[in-house]
């Protein structure tokens, strides 16, 4: 028995667990601090009314004989599918029933998808990005190479035709950096993907929090992309579901490759996943409805009120700042040329305040700081006037 050695070759994900320690020793040596938690990537609002409702009922529905519900068909239940349909023709985006594949989230598919391709492709990968990208392509033994994201380019970078990459991993709006792509920006990817005969692996997980007429919610919007693009969603962020777990992944019919890639797909999944439960596909379904939209759209206001809170106290002191308007995460500039993990003990000790460092999600992250706007007003509020208070604002 041979083991995957490539497994050796992933960086080990020691981010949260130097942040879990390095707030541990700071409050065994200070327990009567009140360290507010600005670093949270998962939600804290609990899931809308309209949604557990559907739970409920559905639940009941599955004690009950003639209402039961065993394996799911092919891509999922048509009540889902259709509603995801209907919320994508809401951007001008016409999509196959059998485009639309329900999965238990954007993270699987993300890595599941790699089945589709060959070792030997070259990948692309935004730095800083969300690290899922690059760990599921190394631990398949696949070359990766880096799309820089910096302060000079927005970070938000655009193709380069003297890079030949297969396969490309764009996150927008993104984690970490709270950027997004216009219409146009998209537009060249999607241009450079056609030329090249790449895919682009688009994860659009955060795409509810965007308020930019400019940005587009799907990278269908933009003619021809259907031919080079597999759009990866979520209702993680949108809806609450980071415990409930539910996605969908779109793979279009038209893309163009040496093989059928939602044929494949569509082989892979039945091979190798038996669907979400009857239950979270119902509660899936609440959220597309009129009055579920209504209340999961009050849950991400408070969110963005919460990164206006901090963007507003941000500009007080006078800290370089991105994102935050189309996305649910700040992406400052360490002052006075801190390093990421300087400003992360400064902040800790004297603001008590713990975020995450920017070099925990890419070499470019490097005296970079990422808040996020998960936590409540309050401390939200407490928070951002800290910040201020430390640097002398
Ligand atoms: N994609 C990005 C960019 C994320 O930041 C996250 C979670 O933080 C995910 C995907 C995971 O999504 P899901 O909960 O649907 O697996």
């Amino acid at each position: 028995m041979k083991i995957n050695k490539n497994y050796q070759n992933v960086k080990k994900s020691y981010l949260f667990t130097e942040i879990a320690h390095r707030v541990a020793d700071y409050t065994k040596s200070h327990p009567e601090a009140k360290i507010i938690k600005m670093g949270i990537g998962d939600v804290t609002l609990p899931l809308a009314p309209k949604v557990v409702e559907a739970m409920h009922r559905a639940a009941d529905e599955m004690g009950v004989r003639e209402t039961f519900h065993g394996y799911v068909d092919d891509n999922g239940y048509a009540f889902l599918i259709n509603a995801i349909k209907d919320y994508y023709k809401g951007f001008g985006v016409d999509l196959d029933y059998y485009e639309i594949f329900i999965s238990d989230g954007a993270k699987s598919d993300l890595g599941n998808i790699l089945d589709l391709f060959s070792e030997d492709n070259t990948v692309l990968v935004p730095d800083p990005v969300y690290p899922v990208y690059v760990d599921t392509n190394v631990m398949a033994g696949r070359r990766v190479i880096y799309a820089a994201a910096t302060e000079d380019n927005g970070f938000l970078p655009m193709p380069d035709p003297a890079v030949k990459a297969d396969i490309i991993y764009l996150c927008t709006p993104n984690n970490p950096t709270g950027a997004a792509y216009t219409r146009d920006q998209l537009k060249k990817w999607v241009e450079y993907a056609k030329a090249n005969g790449a895919v682009i692996l688009l994860d659009s997980a955060y795409e509810a929090f965007i308020t930019d007429p400019d940005v587009p919610h799907s990278a269908y919007e933009i003619e021809g992309a259907k031919e080079c693009v597999i759009e990866f969603c979520s209702l993680s962020k949108t809806a609450g579901f980071t415990g409930t777990r539910c996605g969908y992944t779109v793979v279009p019919k038209a893309l163009k490759a040496d093989g059928d890639l939602n044929a494949m797909w569509m082989r892979r999944q039945t091979t190798k996943f038996n669907g979400v439960a009857y239950v979270i596909q119902r509660a899936a379904e609440a959220v597309f409805t009129p009055e579920g939209q209504k209340q999961i759209r009050e849950n991400i206001a408070y969110y963005q009120e919460n990164a206006k809170i901090l963007m507003a106290g941000l500009d007080r002191c006078g800290i370089k700042y991105f994102g935050g308007k189309n996305s649910p995460y700040i992406w400052l500039k360490c002052p006075d040329n801190m390093g990421s993990w300087e400003f992360f003990d400064k902040l800790l000790s004297e603001a008590n305040v713990v975020g995450t460092p920017g070099e925990g999600f890419g070499e470019n992250g490097k005296g970079y700081f990422r808040l996020t706007s998960f936590s409540t007003h309050e401390n939200t509020r407490e928070a951002a006037e800290r910040i201020c208070k430390m640097l002398g604002k």
